[in-house]
């Protein structure tokens, strides 16, 4: 049973080929700088040739697809068919930049493979289970109800993955209740969001309307006073588009110390670079902030995963940001945090309540999963 994942960018594709039975990832590849879907996709399927792993997409049982917002639709993945192709595109205003191409990508590969189950999973959708304490902002409500202005949160398919893994590897060794499970999930990579997971439900989550809220990131600036473009605005005479690149494209590490790889930036601080220092102090005291909000959300924690390029790869990080946390049953050990083993790593100290996971994300695994486990409901 072989299912493709795609995850069609304005100008990328992404896809990832899985044996399902394996639950192994065949062969996967990036297409850049592409001018349309079209020839993305022609050349996708050369590629698939070329690898061996697969001759036509008649041998696939269907395909998975990345879809970035689901808005209040789609609490699930979906068939697509033709509604859910105007749904999507209805959403297109919360997100004018991903949705469009998500959408290309759908409409040249169901022309590719008519009869083939194609099934559409969204980055907001783990997070529908939000209670509305949790996703009405202090705003006019009618705005919620004619604009759907509201916090959807994203990485959900990440969020979504960590968590299971962290279940299944909590009730083996120790027992837990898989049902009763309180977990807090740090994605952090480029973009980054935590997640407050409880019963394997996101009950909160740091982005928001869109992925600018919440904590710094590489380049978006997460949570600030909502006044200063205004007052940009007035001072400088900013427009609305200068507001919105400064605030997503030049803003976080990159705005604090002109950097926004972690990597680069730790090794300019380990040379006495202060700003590099600044943007990492900055970034673990966001990550501590929202580990203490999601601590009273869920009143107490069983676990914290770390995820994501950042917090699968860096012990610097994932020590500075549980650093002082002992009052609340967090201490890392920095002997497990630095030492690399095995697929789910536990890097708790032995005298600590809560446990502290870093585990591999795998989306694309995830939208295979999903997808597979769809199509065969329907049969
Ligand atoms: P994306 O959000 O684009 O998927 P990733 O999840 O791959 O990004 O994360 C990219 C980030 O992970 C970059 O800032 C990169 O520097 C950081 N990273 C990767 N490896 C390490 C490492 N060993 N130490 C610190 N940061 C790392």
């Amino acid at each position: 049973m072989k299912i493709l994942v795609l995850n069609s960018g304005s100008s990328s594709l992404k896809f990832q080929l899985f044996d399902m039975r394996k639950q192994q990832m065949l062969t996967s590849g990036l297409l850049e700088n592409v001018a349309d879907h079209q020839q993305a996709i022609s050349r996708m399927e050369e590629m698939l040739k070329e690898s061996g792993c697969m001759n036509s997409m008649s041998e696939l049982t269907g395909i998975g697809h990345r879809v970035v917002h689901g808005g209040e639709d789609f609490h699930n993945p979906v068939l697509i068919d033709e509604t859910v192709m105007a749904s999507i595109e209805k959403l297109i205003p919360l997100a004018p930049l991903h949705n469009p191409a998500n959408l290309a990508g759908i409409k040249v590969a169901r022309q590719k493979a008519p009869q083939l189950p194609q099934v559409a999973v969204f980055d907001t959708s783990f997070h529908q289970s939000i209670p509305e304490h949790a996703y009405i902002y202090g705003l006019p409500y009618t705005l919620y109800e004619k604009q759907q202005v509201r916090r959807y949160g994203f990485h959900g398919t990440s969020h979504h993955y960590v968590a299971q893994q962290a279940a299944d590897y909590l009730t083996q060794k120790y027992g837990k209740d898989k049902t009763q499970l309180k977990l807090i999930s740090l994605h952090l990579g480029n973009g980054a969001s935590a997640a407050a997971i409880q019963n394997g439900k996101s009950i909160d989550t740091s982005m928001g309307m869109t992925p600018l809220e919440g904590m710094v990131m590489g380049t978006r600036c997460g949570d600030i006073d909502p006044a200063i473009p205004f007052y940009l605005a007035r001072e400088m005479g900013m427009t609305i588009q200068e507001l919105d690149d400064l605030l997503n494209k030049q803003s976080g590490l990159k705005g604090i110390c002109d950097e926004n790889d972690m990597r680069t930036i730790i090794g300019q601080a380990d040379k006495g670079d202060t700003r590099a220092e600044l943007a990492i102090n900055i970034f673990c005291y966001h990550i501590k902030k929202y580990l203490g909000a999601y601590l009273a959300s869920l009143n107490g924690v069983d676990g914290i995963i770390f995820t994501g390029g950042i917090g699968e790869n860096s012990s610097i990080i994932r020590e500075r940001s549980c650093e002082n946390l002992d009052n609340l049953g967090i201490k890392i050990d920095l002997k497990k945090n630095n030492h690399r083993a095995g697929n789910i790593m536990e890097i708790q100290d032995h005298s600590a309540q809560v446990i502290v996971l870093v585990i591999p994300t795998n989306e694309e695994l995830e939208i295979a999963l999903q997808t597979s486990r769809l199509i065969q409901q329907q049969e």
